[in-house]
C-alpha cells in the first residue's frame, strides 16, 4: 500500500498505518444540506487502513459506480492506545492535525440507505481517504478554532471552522473509544461541513488548513 503518515514538512511519522474512525454528522449545515435527521446517538463508522492514500500530488476516484463526493474533514492522528478514554487522555494522545477527504460514493450510499443496509462499500473502498501531512499538536494552540476550506477548479466549495462542530474533537474521540479501541497510528475524521458535491477526473483541488498549510492536488 502506497501510504504512510507524513509530517507536514514531508518527513515520515514513525507510527503504523491503522484504521480511520469517522463521524457521520458533526456540522449542522451539512445535516441540513443532506436533509438528514439528527439523532441523539452519534453516527460512527470505520474506513479500513487500505482506504488511505496520500492526498497530493494526485489521487484517484472509482469509475462506473456513480457520483463520488468530496467531504472535507479535519483529520486527527492518534499516537497512544485509547479505550474508554477521558477527554484529557484523548488530548494527550493526539499526534497532530491535518485535512482528509472522506470520499463517498453518494449514489451507492443512497441506495444502501434506502435498503437499510450498512454503507461500507460506499465509504471504505480502496483510496476512499486521501489525507495530507500532519501538523504536530504542539503547534496547534487552538484546535477547536481551525478554519479550513476546499476549492475545486478555483471555486470555493467547502469552508468550515472546527468551532462549529456539534461534538468537539476531544469529546468526539472520547465517545468513539467507548465503542472502538484506538491504537497508535489510527486516524479520526471529525465530520464535514456543507458543500459536498461530485468530483470529476481532471478536477484541480486546493485545500487549506488555517495558516498551517495549503495543498494543491488533482483528481487523476
Ligand atoms: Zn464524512
Amino acid at each position: 500500500m502506497n501510504y504512510s503518515h507524513q509530517h507536514v514538512d514531508g518527513s515520515n511519522i514513525a507510527l503504523p498505518v491503522g484504521k480511520v474512525v469517522c463521524i457521520g454528522q458533526n456540522y449542522q449545515d451539512h445535516i441540513a444540506e443532506m436533509q438528514s435527521k439528527t439523532a441523539p446517538e452519534a453516527l460512527f463508522f470505520i474506513k479500513p487502513s487500505t482506504a488511505l492514500r496520500p492526498l497530493a500530488p494526485a489521487f484517484t476516484i472509482p469509475g462506473g459506480r456513480g457520483a463520488v463526493h468530496n467531504e472535507l474533514e479535519i483529520a486527527v492522528l492518534i499516537s497512544q492506545q485509547l479505550t474508554n478514554a477521558t477527554s484529557e487522555q484523548v488530548t494527550a494522545a493526539i499526534w497532530g492535525y491535518s485535512l482528509a477527504l472522506d470520499l463517498t460514493l453518494r449514489e451507492v450510499q443512497a441506495s444502501l440507505k434506502q435498503l437499510g443496509r450498512p454503507w461500507e462499500v460506499a465509504k471504505g473502498f480502496d483510496g476512499a481517504c486521501p489525507v495530507a501531512g500532519f501538523v504536530p499538536a504542539a503547534d496547534v494552540a487552538h484546535p477547536q478554532q481551525l478554519d479550513f476550506s476546499l476549492a475545486v477548479n478555483g471555486v470555493e466549495r467547502q469552508h468550515g471552522n472546527s468551532a462549529n462542530m456539534i461534538k468537539g474533537i476531544s469529546q468526539l474521540i472520547s465517545e468513539m473509544t467507548q465503542h472502538f479501541t484506538l491504537l497508535p497510528g489510527d486516524m479520526v475524521l471529525t465530520g464535514t461541513p456543507a458543500g459536498v458535491g461530485p468530483l470529476q477526473s481532471g478536477d484541480q483541488l486546493q485545500l487549506q488548513l488555517a495558516d498551517f498549510f495549503i495543498v494543491n492536488t488533482k483528481v487523476s
